[in-house]
């Protein structure tokens, strides 16, 4: 159980430097993932704009021909009415020409709404395209600041890490899962050591019995108003 207390020991300050470590990242991992989260979603929209924009003029295109071709027919039915010989020819040339008319005027109504909706998309991809631009700007700076303070520290975290995985291994995992629970729950500080009477977490008194327990070390005994575990560390009390 020593042993184990000293590895809980020697976990808590392994701990404790890479939580400062991580302190030093600050918010840049978490601005680096916002900001590509961002990236993605303009992204995504401005596809999608770029797909209206083509389809639109797609159909642009159909209508502009499909008014060429009902024009030529309209010109070719006047020109036939001049010819016609019976009223029933007349009446069936006056019944084309009125619905090739309607479909004309259709046309240019859906193509009226068309052009509109070209030009707004127009200004919205512009829109999307300078936003898009601006934020992979940004990300691009944060990546590199980041990667900046990753390179500092990320030998120091790879010999941490290491030695984190030899403390854990060679404790028991039931006192690693608690000492994990209340580091979490405490700040970062799983262990604390005694100080005079008291629990160095939380400064709280510690009957002198209990004291005297802790000091061999032999027990897992932790702080009734933290839950600490407590240690005594000679060295360091
Ligand atoms: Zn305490």
């Amino acid at each position: 159980m020593q042993k184990t207390l000293y590895s809980l020991i020697e976990l808590q300050e392994v701990d404790t430097r890479l939580d400062e470590l991580m302190e030093e990242r600050g918010d840049l991992p978490l601005i680096v993932d916002e900001l590509q989260a961002k990236l993605d979603v303009k992204n995504g929209e401005l596809k999608r704009r770029k797909e209206e924009l083509k389809s639109s003029k797609v159909r642009q295109r159909e209508l502009e021909l499909l008014l060429d071709e009902l024009k030529e027919k309209l010109a070719k039915y006047e020109e036939q009415l001049y010819q016609v010989k019976t009223n029933k020819e007349y009446d069936a040339i006056t019944t084309e020409t009125d619905s090739v008319k309607e479909t004309q005027t259709e046309s240019e109504k859906e193509l009226l709404a068309i052009t509109e909706k070209l030009s707004e998309l127009d200004n919205t991809i512009n829109e999307l395209d300078s936003e898009v631009s601006k934020l992979k700007d940004e990300l691009e700076e944060n990546k590199a600041e980041l990667q900046t303070t990753l390179s500092a520290t990320a030998e120091e975290e790879n010999l941490l890490r290491q030695e984190r995985d030899i403390v854990i291994k060679r404790s028991s995992p039931e006192i690693i899962k608690s000492y994990e629970l209340v580091r979490k729950a405490r700040g970062g500080q799983g262990i604390a050591r005694i100080t005079g009477n008291n629990c160095g977490g939380c400064f709280s008194f510690i009957p002198p019995q209990k004291v005297v327990e802790v000091k061999k070390m032999k027990k897992i005994y932790t702080c009734e108003y933290c839950g600490r575990i407590l240690v005594w560390d000679e060295v360091n009390s």
